[in-house]
C-alpha cells in the first residue's frame, strides 16, 4: 500500500520530502521494496522533531505500521521480541500480562520500540541507562532485501541499536525482561537550585525529574518514582503537592499517570503521560542535551544565568539521569550522564536562536544533543563527541555499501 499525501511528523514542524509513503503488508512485500529502492528511511511513530527520518524526495519512506504486529513473550527466558512497528504501550501492555516488565520507559508510551533506541531514547534514574540497552539482539532487513540478525556478544553490536536507522530495516528487536514490579509517584513542587545537592536527590528512588519553567530560579516539580521494592524515600528538600500535576504548568493533570503515591504497573507509572491521552503540550518543539554527570550542577547554574533568554519560549525543561551505555552512537556512551530537556514553544524561528544560546551555554559541558529533538550543533563538532564514530561509519560501510539508508541528517554526522 502507497500513499501520496502530506506526511509530517507527529510535532508538524517537519514535512518529508519523500514523495510517497510505503505501508507493505508482509515482510516479502517490505523485502521486496528495499531491493528495488535507491534510497529507503523508516518512519517509526514520527515522534522526532528534525529531519532523520526523511529518505529525501527521490527516496522512500517506508511504515511498517500495516505489517503484523508480533509481540512474543517467553517468560523462561524473560524476553520479548517485537516487531519493528510496533509500539511501548502495546509491548508493555503485553509484557505485564505475563509478569514481566522493562526496565525502563521514556515519558510517553506513544512511541514505536524501533524508532526509540534508534535515537538514544531513555528514561530517567541513576542506575537505568537509555532503552536501547535492554535490546539483546536486532533484525534488519538490508539493501540486498536479506535479513540480517547481530546479538549482544558481537563487537558490531555496539552499532546495532542505536543506529540512527542508517544500517537497514529493523524488522524486530529481542529485548530483556525482569520480573513485573510496581512503582508509586509522588510530585513535589518548588526545589531550589541554590544547595542542590544533585547526586543525592537523582539517587532518592528508581526515577527522578526536575522541571523548572526558568521563569523563576529553581524548579517548580519534582517527579519521585520508587519502586515499591524499594525503601521510600523522604524528600526533604521540597514541599509535597497538593493537588495533581502536569509537568507543563496550566495543563490538565488528567492526561498524566496517577500521582500522590498510589501504587500501580510499572508502565503505568514510569511514562508521565497515560497511553491514551495527548503526551506533552501538543503543540511544542523539544531539544534535549546530554552531558557526564558530574557537570550538572555546573550547567544547570549556567543555564540558570541565560533563564530570562530561555523563560519566553519554554513550556517546560525537564532534568533527569541516564546511566552510561554501551552503544557507539548513545548520547550516554560511556558517560552516566545528565539530560536537560526542553520543551519549547511551537514556533521555530523563536526557539532556533534560543537553541543556539542553549548550545553555547552548554559547550563547556561536552553535551551531546539528542537525535530526535532540535539541535544546531554543527556535524563536526557532534563528531568529536563520539569516540566510536569511526566504528559505527565502518559498520554502515559493512552493512550498506550502497548507502541506501543514509539521508542527508546521518550524512552530515557520518561525513569523513
Ligand atoms: C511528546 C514527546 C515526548 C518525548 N519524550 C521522550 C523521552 O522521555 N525521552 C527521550 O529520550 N525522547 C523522548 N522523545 C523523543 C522520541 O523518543 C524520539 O524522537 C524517538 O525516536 C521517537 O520514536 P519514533 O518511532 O517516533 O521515531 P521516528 O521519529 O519515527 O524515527 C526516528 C528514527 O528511527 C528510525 N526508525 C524508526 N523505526 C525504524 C525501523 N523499524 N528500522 C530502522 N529505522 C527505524 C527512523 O528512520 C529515524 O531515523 C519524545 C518525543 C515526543 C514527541
Amino acid at each position: 500500500m502507497t500513499e501520496t499525501a502530506t506526511v509530517t511528523n507527529w510535532a508538524g514542524n517537519i514535512t518529508y520530502t519523500a514523495k510517497e509513503l510505503h505501508r507493505p503488508r508482509t515482510l516479502a512485500a517490505l523485502r521486496s521494496l528495499v531491493a528495488d529502492s535507491a534510497r529507503v528511511r523508516v518512519l517509526g511513530s514520527g515522534h522526532s522533531f528534525n529531519e532523520i527520518a526523511d529518505p529525501g524526495a527521490e527516496g522512500a519512506l517506508v511504515s511498517l505500521a500495516a505489517l503484523p504486529p508480533e509481540v512474543d513473550v517467553d517468560t523462561t527466558a524473560r524476553t520479548v521480541r517485537v516487531s519493528g512497528g510496533v509500539r511501548y504501550a502495546e509491548l508493555a501492555r503485553r509484557v505485564h500480562d505475563h509478569g514481566l516488565a522493562l526496565p525502563n520507559m521514556a515519558s510517553l508510551p506513544h512511541i514505536s520500540v524501533a524508532g526509540s533506541v534508534a535515537t538514544g531514547t531513555h528514561g530517567s534514574g541513576v542506575g537505568n541507562a537509555p532503552l536501547a540497552a535492554a535490546v539483546r539482539e536486532v533484525e534488519l532487513v538490508t539493501g540486498d532485501g536479506t535479513t540480517v540478525t547481530i546479538g549482544r556478544g558481537e563487537e558490531r553490536f555496539g552499532g546495532a541499536v542505536t543506529s540512527l536507522g542508517a544500517l537497514g530495516v529493523v524488522t524486530a528487536l529481542t529485548l530483556d525482561l525482569e520480573p513485573v514490579f510496581e512503582v508509586e509517584q509522588h510530585v513535589f513542587t518548588e526545589l531550589p537550585l541554590a544547595g542542590l545537592d544533585f547526586e543525592t536527590v537523582m539517587a532518592v528512588a528508581y526515577s527522578v525529574s526536575l522541571f523548572t519553567d526558568w521563569r523563576e530560579p529553581g524548579f517548580r516539580q519534582v517527579w519521585v518514582k520508587r519502586r515499591t521494592d524499594q525503601p521510600l524515600p523522604g524528600f526533604s528538600w521540597a514541599a509535597p503537592a497538593t493537588e495533581a500535576l502536569h509537568p507543563v504548568p496550566g495543563m490538565p493533570a488528567v492526561n498524566c499517570t496517577e500521582q500522590f503515591g498510589v501504587p500501580g504497573p510499572w508502565h503505568e507509572r514510569l511514562p508521565h503521560f497515560k497511553a491514551e491521552f495527548t503526551p506533552s503540550s501538543g503543540a511544542e518543539l523539544q531539544s534535549e542535551y546530554l552531558m557526564p554527570r558530574a557537570y550538572a550542577v555546573d550547567a544547570l547554574h549556567a543555564l540558570d544565568a541565560i533563564r530570562t533568554v530561555m523563560a519566553p519560549v519554554v513550556q517546560t525543561c525537564e532534568v533527569r539521569a541516564v546511566a552510561a551505555d554501551d552503544q557507539w552512537l548513545s548520547p550516554a556512551y560511556g558517560r552516566d550522564s545528565v539530560a536537560v530537556h526542553f520543551t519549547w514553544v511551537e514556533d521555530t524561528a523563536a526557539v532556533l536562536p534560543v537553541v543556539r544560546r542553549v548550545e553555547k551555554t552548554l559547550e563547556a559541558f561536552e553535551a551531546r544533543p539528542h537525535w530526535g529533538k532540535v539541535f544546531a550543533v554543527p556535524g563536526a563538532v557532534v563528531r568529536e563527541r563520539y569516540p566510536r564514530l569511526g566504528d559505527f561509519r565502518a559498520l554502515v560501510k559493512d552493512l550498506d555499501p550502497a548507502g541506501k539508508f543514509t539521508n542527508a541528517f546521518v550524512q552530515a554526522i557520518l561525513r569523513d
